[in-house]
């Protein structure tokens, strides 16, 4: 039965609980509308958004250029098939290019997908140039998405015995510890993967040193290195990518989130060298979608005229600077992070707690683990918008202070 218009949100959520598959325990509120930084719910409630769809809407909410480029294209041609090449294609896939540094690209729809396209062009050049090598390091406290495979690349404890059995081949190194690392490569090794920022694992940047050795390393031994770049990259470190900030290269790189401001798609780039799958070796239905391509051309254009890698390098000092500031009064511990993706810790573990008097006071915070809380705004946030962003945070911070002893 089709949603009413005007249909009150109980009767929304109650179909919700008995539709939705569950999947995540979900706050009892159903998202309307956004305009840049905000949300409303279906009881008019506004939001101010400090996740900004996990670190996907960089142009903030319904941003104009997002409705135009799907009107536009909508109207000349959604979906050709991947047979075919397409325009918004090829102005796209050259745009990104020239921005990155990399040769070729590959679209998928999402961060999971760009990144088993990393782990399996790393396949094939482990198969027709290493010997038939075929695995690939990855980091412990690392995330690189949820398909089967991307799970088991991924380092998170909880995840270890999920699903068994895990695709063999990935083995986890701790995170900035180089001689792990070394010490784990053998000659079954055909890449190591990793972010530059672990941002589900609580906001954690790769030290330069480790970063340079890495990719000695790669060069060494003919492995190739993978920077996930689907939540640090397209400016939201304060540089279009977060690899300019150590001016060191990887042979391949995964985008997703921002790259859409919204809309799924996500990019695999690599150098000419690697330009090495047999044809029928990777594809995917929606890959090159005009839709998505439209979309994709017009908000990384967005993200370079506005200067927005500039902006989060401004406005996330401007965070960061807040919350020092509020550091001692409410005991806030390891304030980190780069642009706007930022984190500090509770000193106590009660951050979903923590979030979740945020979300009641109309602010949208991340806790990405018991003691973390993190912030990834849309790139487009505004000073006004942070100094609204600390008044609730202190709202909160006030009450959990009185109704916790030890806090
Ligand atoms: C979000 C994320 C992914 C997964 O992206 P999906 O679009 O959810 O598949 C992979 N790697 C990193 C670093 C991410 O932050």
């Amino acid at each position: 039965m089709k949603v009413q218009e005007g249909e009150d949100t109980a009767s929304l959520l109650a179909k919700a609980n008995a539709t939705i598959l569950f999947t995540a325990a979900r706050p009892e509120i159903v998202m309307e509308r956004g305009e840049g930084m905000y949300l409303w719910d279906t009881e008019g409630k506004r939001y101010l958004d400090f996740v900004g769809g996990w670190a996907v809407t960089c142009l903030g909410h319904s941003p104009a250029v997002i409705k135009e480029a799907l009107e536009r294209q909508a109207a000349i041609l959604v979906n050709s098939s991947p047979s075919f090449y397409n325009k918004p294609m090829i102005e796209f896939a050259e745009l990104l290019t020239e921005l990155s540094g990399f040769d070729r690209v590959f679209f998928a729809s999402s961060g999971a997908e760009a990144n088993e396209s990393a782990i399996k062009l790393a396949r094939k050049h482990g198969a027709k140039n290493l010997g038939g090598a075929c695995e690939i390091i990855t980091t412990v406290n690392g995330f690189h998405g949820r398909t089967l495979a991307m799970m088991s690349a991924t380092g998170k404890k909880h995840w270890e015995s999920l699903f068994a059995p895990k695709l063999p081949g990935f083995k986890h190194v701790p995170f900035n510890d180089f001689d792990s690392c070394l010490a784990a490569i053998d000659r079954n090794t055909c890449a190591i993967m990793l972010e530059l920022i672990q941002g589900e694992g609580g906001v954690h940047p790769a030290d330069e040193e480790y970063l340079y050795r890495l990719r000695k390393t790669c060069d060494d031994y003919g492995i190739l290195l993978i920077f996930d770049e689907i939540q640090t990259g397209l400016g939201r470190t304060g540089k279009l990518f977060a690899y300019e900030h150590y001016g060191i290269q990887a042979d391949v790189m995964t985008l997703g989130k921002g790259i859409g401001g919204g809309f799924p798609l996500s990019a695999m780039l690599t150098k000419e060298r690697y330009n090495i799958f047999d044809a029928g070796d990777q594809g995917g239905t929606y890959t090159g979608q005009q839709l998505a391509m439209a979309v994709g051309y017009a908000v990384v254009n967005e993200i370079v005229n506005l200067e927005l890698p500039r902006r989060a390098e401004r406005q996330g000092k401007y965070i960061l600077e807040g919350l020092r500031e509020l550091a001692e009064k409410y005991n806030i511990q390891h304030i980190r992070g780069r642009g706007l993706l930022i984190a500090f810790d509770l000193p106590e573990p009660v951050g979903a707690k923590f979030a979740a008097e945020c979300l009641k006071e109309g602010l949208l915070v991340n806790s990405p683990n018991a003691t973390t809380i993190r912030l990834m705004p849309p790139l487009i946030v505004s000073e006004e918008e942070i100094d609204a962003m600390f008044l609730l945070l202190c709202t909160v911070f006030d009450r959990m202070l009185v109704s916790s002893d030890s806090y």
